[in-house]
């Protein structure tokens, strides 16, 4: 079957979708068109903001991709205060990004979890309710989740990195810390307690065929995400990764690579949020802005204290080390206004997937699951 065949179909198989995620040239510009078509159908060419805050490097994990894994001991190992944190939060309030993240290294002792909890309330508080925040902190408990989705936090990403088991093994320590498995029941749990859930996957691993890649989009669709965020792997040298570099597809193949995932998840998931990751910034200066151009609808500009942005380098040259400022977030609009989008400021910029899934849900079963719903789940600037 030909691109343009497949293009033309309602849905997309296994091996529709990697003959897509394998199409070079003209095909390619077939494929970008199709999704930038699909994504302005279904939801229009609005680009949602989230000012993201790398509060710690500190992780209990030991990823063999990661450069904030714990056995690096090359980095200084920081924690912004919540001072810090507050003022970040300020400035995305002031400059109405309309909603955060959290990401950090994973911990899981109760200081931390109870630290979160706090700091939730005095975000919602600080910017009167009004900022959105997402949170990218790991695996944790089922309870754990609840309280800090009770104390203010509506969307949680936690990457399934490969969903093939095999793979991700190969990625990760074999121990109980990193097990495919309870990655998996994470997720669940998070869309079990009312999280809008995003999920996504590292492109160009070694050892990773096209073949994963396909299997990756139709896990994505399974599981019945509401927002993704999927980038190139980038190699880094204090990693066990690192010793297979010479194996990896080159940067701007894994770039060209990325934007035909996006593109696909694009066609096969029309209403999810879709991040435009840093790591394709890494790559290409404009990278982001090609994603937004052909399909993707959220960007995350880094707003983390400069001072400790080096000390969050999960791949080498990490870009956006001065970006936050004033100045770079009328730059970054400018920019993603040149690629045919438009930022839309103070909104949350929910996932359209999961508000139709959930008032669905509504409608099935009635007022006890709205009851369930966290309060916070309407914006009060949308
Ligand atoms: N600890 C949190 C978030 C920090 S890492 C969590 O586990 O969710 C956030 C994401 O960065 C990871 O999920 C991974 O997909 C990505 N990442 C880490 N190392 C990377 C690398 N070398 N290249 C590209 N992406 C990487």
């Amino acid at each position: 079957m030909t691109v343009t065949d497949i293009l033309a179909q309602k849905d997309f198989n296994f091996l529709n979708l990697l003959t897509l995620l394998k199409c070079t040239g003209e095909d390619q510009e077939r494929l970008f068109a199709a999704s930038k078509q699909k994504r302005i159908s279904s939801i229009g060419n609005d680009v949602y903001m989230r000012g993201l805050v790398e509060i710690s490097n500190i992780c209990i994990k030991d990823c063999l991709y990661c450069g904030i894994r714990k056995s690096n001991t090359q980095i200084i190992r920081y924690q912004l205060s919540d001072k810090e944190i507050l003022e970040a939060v300020q400035f995305a309030y002031e400059n109405q990004y309309g909603s955060i993240v959290l990401q950090g290294g994973e911990r899981c002792d109760q200081d931390f979890i109870l630290r979160i909890e706090n700091l939730l309330k005095k975000i919602k508080q600080a910017s009167n309710q009004q900022l959105g925040v997402t949170l990218s902190l790991g695996e944790q408990s089922e309870n754990t989740y609840k309280r800090w989705l009770d104390a203010g936090a509506h969307r949680y990403l936690l990457r399934i990195e490969t969903s093939n088991e095999k793979l991700y093994r190969k990625i990760h320590p074999n121990n109980d810390l990193h097990s495919f498995n309870s990655r998996l029941k994470c997720i669940k749990l998070l869309q079990k307690c009312g999280y809008q859930t995003g999920t996504g996957i590292m492109i160009g691993l070694p050892f990773q065929t096209i073949e994963d890649l396909a299997n990756d989009l139709l896990f994505l669709k399974e599981m019945d995400i509401d927002m993704v965020g999927m980038g190139p792997y980038l190699e880094h040298n204090n990693t066990p990764l690192w010793q297979y570099r010479e194996r990896l597809i080159s940067q701007p193949e894994r770039l060209q690579l990325g934007l035909r995932m996006i593109s696909c998840l694009r066609l096969l998931m029309p209403e999810i949020n879709i991040a435009a990751t840093t790591a394709l910034q890494a790559i290409d200066s404009l990278g982001r802005e090609k994603a937004l151009e052909i399909g993707a609808n959220v960007i995350m500009p880094n707003i983390t204290p400069l001072s400790n942005r080096e000390n969050y380098q999960l791949y080498a040259n990490k870009p956006g080390m001065d970006e936050g400022a004033e100045d770079s977030t009328r730059h970054l609009i400018k920019s993603v206004e040149r690629s045919g989008c438009k930022i839309k400021l103070n909104a949350w910029g929910d996932s359209i997937h999961f508000k139709r899934k959930t008032s669905f849900r509504q409608n099935e079963e009635g007022i006890e699951k709205v009851q369930k719903q966290p309060k916070q789940l309407k914006s009060p600037i949308e």
